[in-house]
């Protein structure tokens, strides 16, 4: 796989978030680069900054990944635009901290909806392509809070929904193995973004660092850098793995 190739990173709009540094990583490794976001200005502010910092291709695509008919339309609109999908990465994600006594049923919902449901229906718009071309990488954004439950920003229901992606991920690896297609886990710790950003005060940051052995919060880099390499055709005998980037905070 020579070839030009394109990366789709969902939730790359927001402009310090994992997603976007995924984007940069997977741009200077020379994928071209289509951006999905529900935030259209955001997604087209993120197509111009890799762009311009990278020199490859790039599209705004703006959809919910919630929403099938919006995600069909997005994923065409990027196989029109720009050279054959090779990478995917499910980013999109919302946290729910909500106490388990005071989880709604809409609320479970939600969360399930954008974590699991969009990483279904885009990974299976995308999926089809990959296998029938006989290259694919498709990772998904889980978290340390599937790992060892709740943490500050992620209560049950996001600690079921990216336990699930876990689940989805190794069962869609041996699936799609046969067709050079490779589906991986990221579990991030505590990284410094929006997410997490202001949430807490300098008491309780120190608290939490003390009790992570690098000593630090995580930056978006930490977890784009794994992305990428998940992302390379040279990790092609990987599949089915989660990668922990937490700083050894969930050892
Ligand atoms: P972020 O909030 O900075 O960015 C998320 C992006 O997803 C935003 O641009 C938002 O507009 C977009 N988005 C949200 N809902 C969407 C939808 N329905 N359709 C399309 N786009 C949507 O988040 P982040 O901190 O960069 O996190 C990225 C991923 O990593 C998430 O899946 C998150 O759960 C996971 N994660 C983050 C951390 C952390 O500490 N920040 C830790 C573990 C896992």
């Amino acid at each position: 796989p020579n070839s030009p190739r394109t990366a789709l990173v969902t939730g790359a709009g927001s402009r310090r978030g994992i997603g976007r540094a995924t984007a940069h990583a997977l741009a200077a490794d020379g994928y071209a680069v289509a951006v999905l976001d529900l935030d259209k200005e955001a997604a087209e502010e993120a197509a111009r900054d890799v762009a311009a910092r990278h020199g490859v291709q790039t599209l705004a695509l703006a959809a919910d990944v919630t929403d099938a008919d919006a995600v069909d339309a997005a994923v065409a609109q990027a196989e029109a635009a720009l050279p054959p999908i090779g990478a995917l990465v499910n980013n999109a994600g919302i946290t729910s901290p909500v106490p388990f006594l005071e989880v709604s049923p809409a609320e479970w919902d939600r969360i399930f909806d954008v974590n699991v449901r969009g990483g279904f229906l885009v990974t299976q718009r995308v999926a089809a392509g990959m296998a029938e071309r006989g290259f694919g990488r498709i990772v998904f954004l889980s978290s340390v809070s599937a790992e060892r439950g709740g943490g500050v920003f992620g209560g049950v229901a996001y600690s079921a929904a990216k336990a699930g992606l876990l689940g989805f991920a190794r069962a869609l690896a041996r699936e799609l193995g046969p067709s050079g297609v490779t589906v991986n886990c990221v579990a991030p710790g505590l990284i410094d973004t929006d997410i997490t950003q202001g949430k807490l005060d300098e008491a309780r940051k120190a608290a939490m660092v003390a009790d992570i052995p690098v000593r630090r919060i995580g930056g978006v880099d930490d977890v784009a850098d794994v992305i990428a390499f998940l992302t390379r055709p040279g990790s092609g005998y990987v599949t089915g793995a989660t990668y922990d980037v937490n700083g050894g905070s969930h050892i």
